[in-house]
């Protein structure tokens, strides 16, 4: 394609609105443009890379026997009610109405049409297993879109859905659909990681997220560089703190309980200043309100409690701190003095509580707390479980070394859903002999924007993008200096034509614009090679160069055509 033909409105000056790199360059590089908050167009270099990330995924789902379908996105809202999703997805889900007032709604992800659609069809175990999948534009009115196309309202997304006859065939489709994520990832040439992922208090025996590292991503991922343990923090798994550097907690001696007048603290810091002590001799009371239940959560003074944990735990479906009138109704106090002595609601304590002694806790009486506490004699917990927040330099629940954490953005996910839609749609099959049982789904998504975006987060520098082979929007960037020179445009046109004719696919920069400003255009998009038409055009002579290197080479023209198609086809899969 030529240049000047082209329609790609790059951006000299940075966008005030985009904070992070590749919303910044996918604006400047002309690749989309912003028609509402969280709602872009694809201009055509942007779609051509859209594209192939597509057709990469299209060719691993293919590959593991996954069949492409599409669904409707405007959906009845039936089909959600049947799940409870209708509700479930509160002001998250786009809805509409038609002219005889019965609802529907943009479709922010399909495991009930998928569902109902194999019910209508499908009825016997011969027909199983099945994937299926689709590319399609999904909606959600998210409450923050952000940062370009990572999260936004209208976004395409790959969604797959296994049906299978039991949970060990499950297994196998996971596994297969895992597997095709690892090459989808790798081809888009990205460096990411699968952590163990929270499958929510809708059940599911199993997920996973696909992330990759960045310093602006909203997730946080809990690593072992030692074991390769890693995993959502929501879902990270904490052990118990050693005691007081190893010291068995059976053989210290309970102290007898004082209750000690705190008037000005009430804050972990500020009784730490009281108490000349550690935060760690000190155990925080919260009282949260679960669904339509108030219950304590204790977790030890130098920790955050993991409301998804908790939640989990409780198998709640809203999970908030109380507020100040409630805590003060329940426990008799003020908040900052609530403990677990005397209280008549449920007291759900961190698993490293159960280890310590002679701890510090709330008194229920304002300006109070107590010394000496000990779990048992002075409390008794309603249930023992892991509910706090991982952090770095904990121990690795697998090797016990200590855990990093770092930030991350997520970009895909893969889910053992088990029964819970088929159950509640009536997806059922017959076995063979004629038994009815539900089919047990997976359900496996890809956000092919947030994708693209985070290629670019990861391949850039200050000049622009650095597009991997397999998804640059065009492969190579031919520039003539001097478009008036017809030796350089005979000698570029004759470059263009042999790539092409080969397969490659080629811009040419026929604009008569100075060299200065087409070699900074080409390094902004990111094409991954450029072939410079110069003075020695007549010699035969050209320039090629990588955008990821530095370095210029002269090649014969012949050459220059020939490691062009090496790198290209080198790099195809
Ligand atoms: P997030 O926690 O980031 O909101 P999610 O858990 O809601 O993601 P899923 O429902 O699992 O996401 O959707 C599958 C994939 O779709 C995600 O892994 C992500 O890549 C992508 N995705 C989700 N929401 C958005 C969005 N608002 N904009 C762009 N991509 C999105
Ligand atoms: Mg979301």
């Amino acid at each position: 394609m030529r240049v000047s033909q082209m329609f790609i409105p790059t951006l000299r000056e940075v966008p005030a609105e985009a904070e992070i790199a590749s919303h910044q360059l996918m604006l400047r590089a002309g690749l989309i443009r912003k028609t509402a908050s969280g709602i872009y167009a694809f201009l055509p270099l942007g779609y051509r890379t859209l594209r192939k990330i597509e057709q990469i995924i299209r060719e691993e789902m293919d590959r593991i026997g996954a069949q492409e379908l599409i669904m409707p996105a405007l959906l009845p809202a039936e089909v959600y009610q049947f799940s409870g999703r209708w509700e479930i997805f509160g002001p998250e889900m786009f809805r509409l109405k038609d002219r005889s007032g019965r609802d529907f709604c943009l479709g922010p992800t399909h495991e009930e049409v998928f569902a109902e659609t194999v019910r209508n069809e499908i009825c016997s175990y011969r027909s199983l297993p099945m994937i299926l999948y689709q590319i399609q534009e999904k909606y959600r009115d998210e409450i923050r879109p952000r940062f370009g196309v990572m999260r936004s309202r209208e976004f395409v997304m790959k969604d797959a859905y296994s049906f299978d006859r039991n949970e060990e065939g499950l297994d196998i489709s996971y596994g297969k659909m895992r597997e095709a994520y690892e090459r989808i990832f790798k081809r888009c040439g990205l460096d990411y990681i699968v952590v163990d992922a929270d499958s929510g208090v809708m059940g599911g025996s199993g997920s996973q997220e696909f992330m990759i590292k960045s310093e602006t991503g909203e997730e946080e991922i809990v690593f072992c560089e030692s074991c390769g343990y890693a995993a959502n923090i929501e879902k990270a798994q904490c052990v118990p703190d050693v005691y007081r550097s190893g010291e068995d907690t059976s053989s210290i001696e309970e102290l007898p309980l004082e209750k000690v007048a705190t008037p000005d603290a009430r804050t972990i810091e500020e009784l730490v200043e009281f108490f000349g002590c550690s935060s760690k001799e000190f155990a925080k009371t919260l009282i949260y309100q679960a669904d339509d239940k108030i219950i304590a959560a204790m977790v030890r003074g130098d920790r955050e409690l993991n409301q998804t944990k908790l939640q989990n735990h409780l198998g709640c479906t809203e999970l908030s701190m109380a507020d100040p009138e409630t805590v003060k109704r329940i426990t008799g106090a003020e908040v900052g003095f609530a403990g677990p002595m005397g209280l008549n609601i449920d007291i759900l304590v961190d698993t490293e509580i159960a280890g310590m002694r002679n701890f510090v806790v709330g008194a229920n009486e304002t300006g109070y707390h107590f010394k000496n506490v000990n779990m048992g004699r002075d409390f008794k917990a309603t249930d023992i479980a892991d509910i706090r927040k991982a952090k770095e330099g904990d121990g690795c629940p697998i090797c016990s070394n200590p855990v990093k954490v770092s930030r991350g953005i997520e970009i895909g996910h893969i889910f053992k859903l088990g029964t819970k839609y088929t159950k509640a749609l009536n997806c059922i099959y017959l076995d063979e002999s004629g038994k009815e049982h539900p089919m047990v789904m997976g359900s496996y998504g890809i956000g092919i924007n947030r994708l693209m975006a985070a290629i670019i987060e990861q391949n850039n520098d200050e000049n622009g993008i650095l597009w991997p082979v397999s998804v640059a929007p065009y492969h190579v960037i031919i520039i003539p200096v001097n478009t008036t020179n017809p030796v350089q445009m005979e000698v570029a046109e004759r470059i263009y034509y042999g790539l092409c004719s080969a397969g490659v696919e080629v811009m040419l920069d026929d604009r008569d614009e100075r060299a200065g400003v087409k070699f900074k255009d080409a390094d902004l998009i990111g094409i991954p090679i450029r072939i410079t038409v110069g003075k020695k055009a007549g010699e035969g002579i050209v320039e090629y160069k990588l955008r990821k290197s530095a370095q210029i080479r002269e090649l014969k023209v012949d050459d220059a055509i020939n490691e062009a198609k090496q790198e290209v086809i080198g790099t195809a899969f």
